[in-house]
């Protein structure tokens, strides 16, 4: 049988394993931070509906700069954002990790390097290596919020071409506060100047604004969103960015002709016309993310403040132990190896409940 280790592939993708949460038939699934609500019914028919059109025209290649998408993505960040952001300010692709990807494309890449504050989105790094970027695991407080200083020292010895920023941050949930993410992006100015990505996927959670108005004179700095969380359309694989205009040229530089297909550009536009439907289910999913906070913490877990639909809890001697006690009872989060912690995606009330129910249990067995 041949091995990975016997084809050809590049040095530092030897040894590595993909990114895999797992993906387990449980009845309760509350690993991946997923929306649990399925989109409702008028939207499935309008999806289909626009499906139907775009079929017509599929003997076509789509449109290459998904106008109508990014004019319809820069009317809600506008409406949302309370800053004025224009088509021209945004570009779309695959999923935000395909905006990570055509961000790391272009401003990293090899002999270049990357920085993220850890722990946190795995895929950073990952996209960072099958980029060929190098990259450099910045630091956190015990509390997980963001050392300003030690970040600070971190940008100015390492001049990265590229700096991470996730906010609110995954697996944690806490947001970085706008006044720290300025003073990181005046150290990358400082140190080099580099790229400030700002990662927001989970921004609509946040008891906290989006910093979207940051992009005021900042050419460097770029906001990335998705439609995989509160839009609850994982499935669709939609991503985009909000920067100055030319960080949208540089990306076209690298971004494959067509990478937006006709289906995903119509499904995204019929989502968009429910976007003040999809957006009460973001309330109630921060309703339940309260309660989670609130009934871990009665229940003697340690929680940390969460602006996401999730919730990173703790803390357990042996956290995988206790991961496969809850899996035990049913229900599935994730550990991501933060030594010590698991982190629970916010589902609907009924799962909730079933997940507060088994860690009740698990607290008392580990007791
Ligand atoms: N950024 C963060 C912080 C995430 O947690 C995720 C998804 N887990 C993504 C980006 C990627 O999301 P998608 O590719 O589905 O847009």
């Amino acid at each position: 049988m041949t091995r990975i280790d016997d084809l050809p592939v590049r040095d530092e993708l030897r040894g590595k394993s993909p990114y895999g949460a797992p993906q387990l038939d449980v009845p309760v699934r509350l690993n991946t931070n997923e929306n649990p609500y399925p989109l409702p019914e008028p939207l499935v028919e309008r999806i289909a509906e626009r499906v139907r059109e775009a079929a017509r025209d599929l003997n076509r290649y789509p449109d290459r700069d998904a106008v109508q998408l990014r004019t319809e993505l820069a009317k809600y960040l506008t409406n949302t954002g309370k800053y004025p952001i224009g088509v021209e300010h945004v570009w779309a692709a695959n999923g935000s990790n395909e905006v990570i990807q055509q961000l790391l494309q272009t401003f990293g890449g090899p002999g270049r390097t990357a920085i993220g504050f850890e722990p946190s989105y795995s895929m950073h790094a990952l996209i960072a290596r099958g980029t060929g970027t190098g990259w450099i695991p910045g630091p956190r407080n015990e509390d997980f919020t963001i050392d300003l200083a030690a970040a600070e020292r971190a940008i100015a010895e390492h001049k990265p071409d590229v700096v991470f920023i996730t906010t609110p941050n995954n697996p944690t949930g806490n947001a970085v506060a706008p006044d720290t993410v300025l003073a990181l992006y005046e150290a990358a100015q400082a140190a080099k100047p580099s790229m400030v990505v700002v990662d927001e996927a989970y921004v609509e959670f946040s008891h906290g604004d989006s910093l979207l108005p940051l992009l005021e004179g900042r050419p460097h700095l770029v906001v990335s969103r998705t439609m995989s969380k509160a839009f609850g359309a994982a499935g669709l694989r939609l991503g985009y960015l909000a920067a100055d205009p030319a960080v949208v040229d540089a990306v076209q530089l690298v971004r494959l002709p067509y990478h937006l297909s006709a289906v995903t550009q119509a499904t995204a536009l019929a989502a968009l016309e429910h976007t003040d439907t999809l957006l009460k289910y973001v309330e109630q999913l921060k309703a339940e993310r309260d309660r989670l906070v609130a009934e871990l913490r009665a229940t003697g877990y340690d929680v940390i403040e969460s602006d996401a639909n999730f919730v990173q809890f703790g803390r357990f001697t042996d956290s995988h132990e206790a991961w496969q006690k809850i899996l035990d009872r049913g229900v599935l989060v994730r550990d991501n190896g933060v030594p010590g912690w698991l982190r629970v995606s916010a589902g609907t009330p009924e799962e909730n409940d079933a997940f507060l129910d088994a860690v009740r249990e698990v607290k008392k067995e580990l007791e």
